[in-house]
């Protein structure tokens, strides 16, 4: 049976203190759905980016005067390890799904179905774990919403047609980037980006000399330029190929210090294996760091390396939406990123540059380094950026919008 969410309350002073006309704009348009009942269904309550999303999106609609909530599913590891196949699938991997595969996915979404209550306008469905509970409550008179945060462009065909008649039952489906729309879907769809929540404890102002104190506790000096990389170790995020960046750059800066900071899965051995190569070229060299969440770098020290970096390197070969960028260009850091995924149309706006290679990553780190002029330049250039499109303000925006158009309420 799903259960609810704990959460936190938000206080809505402080968003107007960072972002007043964006605030002044949701109110207005919060008024015409004032206590609108919607309900939010995903998989999990931590790790992941839907849930650290959901965490900062359902308070704000709440304290917007919005009836909204939270709920989990509940399924034990048979469940999940089928819905884990189907996710990787649905971004291309390949897979067979079996009989028993289809019947376990259908029996946690009947399950979870029953215990649903018909008590709201709106029901947002997240993914493709709870992604049948529309199908199965028919009877349910809310607008049905899936909300899609994988990348689905070329998803593997058994997997998609099996999941297909019942994404397609939801009076609209949202993805984050056009390109993400599998071919043949039809009906209502919207664009709808990610975004960042400029008061989570990843983003939220932290004084410098804070930001300092943590970075010198886990033993990274400031006698040198500072580059580092936040991202799971994974081959598509490329860090030995930020690290050969990292070589080029230390035969022109001999002094400069280079943080890889990756979270890290138990069930994900090939996450373990990247980060054991790493670990072992990282000892030969007192300026190459490598830390993860599982010796406490978290959320404030993650900010501290995006604050405090002369640049972030994100040397995506393949990338979803890279999050990320806009968690660094917030803050006013320069970025060299690949050209992948969502990276360029989250640097449109400028804040560092685009790159195909490590010989790239190299020059351009380089040049932002030496100029510190031009990086707090691009850096400001990115920040502003960020902030008109990538926040939770505009997030929440494009929803009262959707839910606006398909109740037909004027906002
Ligand atoms: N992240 C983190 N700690 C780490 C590495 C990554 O908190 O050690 C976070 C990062 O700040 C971002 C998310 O994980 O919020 C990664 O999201 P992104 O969209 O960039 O990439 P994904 O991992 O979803 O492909």
């Amino acid at each position: 049976m799903p259960q609810p969410v704990d959460l936190g309350e938000l206080n809505l002073n402080m968003y107007d203190e960072i972002l007043p006309s964006e605030m002044e704009e949701l109110r207005q348009q919060a008024e015409d759905l004032r206590g609108l009942r919607i309900l939010h269904i995903n998989a999990t309550p931590y790790g992941g980016g839907v849930s650290e999303l959901l965490r900062s999106l359902v308070p704000l609609e709440r304290a917007l005067g919005l009836d909204s909530n939270w709920q989990v599913i509940t399924a034990d590891k048979s469940f999940f390890r089928v819905t884990k196949a189907i996710h990787n699938a649905l971004q291309g991997a390949p897979y067979k799904l079996t009989k028993s595969d289809r019947e376990t996915y259908l029996a946690y979404n009947s399950l979870n179905a029953r215990d649903i209550t018909d008590d709201y306008d709106v029901i947002i469905v997240h993914d493709p774990q709870p992604a049948a509970i529309c199908s199965l409550r028919s009877d349910i008179k809310a607008k049905w919403i899936w909300r899609c945060h994988i990348d689905t462009s070329a998803p593997n065909s058994e997997a998609w047609e099996f999941l297909y008649p019942y994404v397609s039952k939801h009076d609209a489906k949202v993805f984050t980037m056009p390109d993400f729309i599998p071919k043949g879907l039809d009906g209502k769809i919207e664009i709808i980006a990610p975004a960042i929540d400029p008061l989570s404890p990843k983003n939220t102002t932290l004084p410098e000399h804070m930001a300092r104190q943590l970075i010198n506790w886990i033993g990274v000096p400031k006698d040198g330029p500072l580059i580092c990389q936040v991202s799971r170790f994974d081959p598509w995020k490329d860090p030995l190929g930020v690290i050969e960046a990292y070589h080029l750059i230390k035969q022109e800066l001999p002094n400069v210090h280079l943080a890889l900071i990756g979270s890290m899965a138990l069930d994900d051995p090939e996450g373990w294996e990247i980060y054991q190569t790493v670990v072992d070229v990282a000892k030969k060299d007192r300026n190459l760091h490598v830390f993860t969440n599982l010796i406490g770098v978290g959320d404030l020290q993650v900010n501290a390396f995006q604050r405090l970096a002369d640049v972030v390197i994100q040397k995506s070969i393949r990338e979803g939406f890279g999050l990320v960028i806009s968690e660094t260009l917030w803050k006013g850091t320069p970025v060299v990123a690949g050209r992948a995924g969502g990276i360029p149309s989250q640097m449109a706006g400028g804040g560092g540059f685009l790159v195909n290679s490590v010989e790239e990553t190299a020059e351009k780190t380089l040049i932002l380094i030496n100029d510190r002029k031009f990086a707090d330049l691009e850096g400001s250039r990115g920040r502003e950026y960020v902030r008109k499109n990538f926040l939770v303000t505009r997030l929440v925006r494009d929803h009262l919008q959707l839910m606006a158009s398909l109740l037909r309420v004027a906002v």
